[in-house]
């Protein structure tokens, strides 16, 4: 008792000995006024556009997020490259030849395989979800092209993408393996416009690449109803489909890294960032522009307070959409210099930080009540689920370094993501205030905590 009594003093003397900022008035100011994310959202979507990684697009999308760093007052901003693998979009076309004829809404997935200019004409063979596609008899899809659905809702946590992104990420390989000329999956989203959404796929080991690609959802339920009706008069359903995606070889892309410098450089680094690239159909507001705005907004609002104890560092990730190359990078060239102690990442979209999920350490639990306690005015309860990061920054967290997730509102995020509609006024100017006050009370409060930050057991996931 009596040591438990001697370290809560000692705690409190070391925790007056460090000058703490206003965290309150900080997150408030930036919950009414902050308007630096939005300039960032705005200038990057419009000045550069879609960037999809390593075009000259993503390029330029580096050399500008550098110059708005450094004139923003950021220390140590530097960009670093690394070069890999580019697959750009070609023509992209299909229509129902029979028995129903009519056009399609579809867009290529990455990496997919092309067909011959003219297209290829095959009979479709459909599953009603990846589960059925993985039970069926493989002969079942050899020289067909297979079409796979799924049931993904739109929910709050997005936890929907996980299973039904199945169909995309393991569908064309499966198709692949076996013997089928091609893939359409339903686009792993919850809207109903006649928006197709792209993403990442990789042919594994052994699976030539085929023609892959996403049906909007309302092509993708036409599908399925042309399939019921076609095999009720038992005929098959055959398709035209031209898909004449490249792949353009290795080209460069980088991460660009932006500090605040703290005190105390035995305290360790704060690392945040969200990342700069996008798919190329959209202007990449929600994903993610509005990352890349909320994490350096906040970052910035604890510059101007003041140096903080603990350095915090921006990276602009590239490359994540196509396979997380550019957060591999950085891990990768980074861990060994063993100065991180926490990390957070803001990837999924410009919405509400709903609550938050920590993986720290036991002997950090007050650090995590004063976090809590921080966010809590702004209507952000805690998630119990332990915190992983993101995709760019999971490496991080596997690797034992403490974690916060400030999750946001997933609600609307799969009807805009990956499609063209995923441009600048899908965001809500009051929700990205949020999303910056919740990042400004979060840094503030472990930038400057005066207890150490432990390494934590990686959490489970
Ligand atoms: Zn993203």
């Amino acid at each position: 008792m009596r040591n438990a009594l001697f370290a809560a003093a000692l705690l409190l003397t070391t925790t007056t000995a460090i000058a703490q900022p206003d965290t309150a008035a900080m997150r408030d100011e930036a919950l009414r006024s902050d308007s630096l994310a939005w300039q960032l959202v705005e200038d990057l979507t419009t000045e550069v556009g879609p960037r999809l990684a390593g075009t000259e697009a993503e390029a330029r999308a580096r050399t500008w997020a550098a110059e708005r760093l450094r004139g923003l007052g950021f220390s140590n901003v530097r960009i670093e490259t690394f070069d890999m693998p580019v697959w750009v979009r070609g023509e992209e076309r299909a229509e129902i030849l029979a028995p129903f004829p009519q056009p399609l809404v579809l867009t290529a997935l990455g990496n997919s395989g092309a067909t011959p200019a003219r297209g290829i004409e095959a009979e479709v063979v459909g599953y009603d979800s990846m589960e059925a596609f993985r039970a069926a008899p493989a002969a079942e899809v050899r020289g067909k092209i297979v079409f796979v659905s799924h049931n993904m809702q739109a929910n709050q946590d997005g936890s929907g993408y996980g299973p039904f992104g199945a169909a995309r990420r393991d569908g064309p390989t499966l198709a692949s393996q076996r013997g089928a000329v091609g893939i359409l999956v339903r686009s792993i989203g919850t809207d109903y416009h006649r928006n197709p959404h792209t993403g990442v796929q990789s042919f594994g080991e052994g699976a030539r690449p085929i023609p892959a690609a996403a049906l909007s959802i309302p092509d993708a339920e036409q599908m399925q109803r042309v399939l019921t009706r076609a095999s009720a008069r038992n005929t098959p359903v055959r398709i035209r489909l031209v898909l004449t995606p490249r792949q353009i070889g290795t080209r460069q892309s980088g991460n660009v890294i932006a500090e605040v410098p703290g005190s105390d450089p035995s305290a360790g680094t704060i690392l945040i960032g969200g990342h700069l690239d996008s798919w190329d159909m959209g202007t990449g507001a929600i994903d993610n522009a509005a990352g890349v705005a909320i994490t350096t907004a906040a970052a910035h609002r604890i510059m101007r307070a003041g140096q903080p104890r603990r350095t915090i560092r921006v990276v602009l990730f590239g490359a994540e959409e196509v396979g997380l190359f550019g957060g591999n990078e950085h891990f990768r060239r980074h861990r060994e210099a063993n100065d991180v102690v926490l990390v957070s990442e803001s990837d999924f979209g410009a919405d509400r930080v709903w609550r938050v999920a920590f993986n720290l350490a036991p002997g950090n639990q007050d650090l995590q009540r004063r976090v809590t306690a921080a966010l809590a005015p702004l209507g952000i309860p805690v998630n119990r689920a332990p915190a992983g990061a993101g995709a760019d920054l999971g490496g991080w967290a596997r690797s034992g370094v403490a974690a916060i997730d400030l999750n946001q509102d997933g609600t609307r995020y799969f009807d805009y993501h990956h499609t063209p509609d995923d441009t600048l006024d899908k965001i809500d100017p009051a929700q990205l205030r949020q999303n910056v006050a919740a990042w400004t009370a979060m840094l503030s409060v472990v930038a400057n905590a005066p207890e150490r930050i432990e390494p934590v057991t990686p959490a489970q996931r």
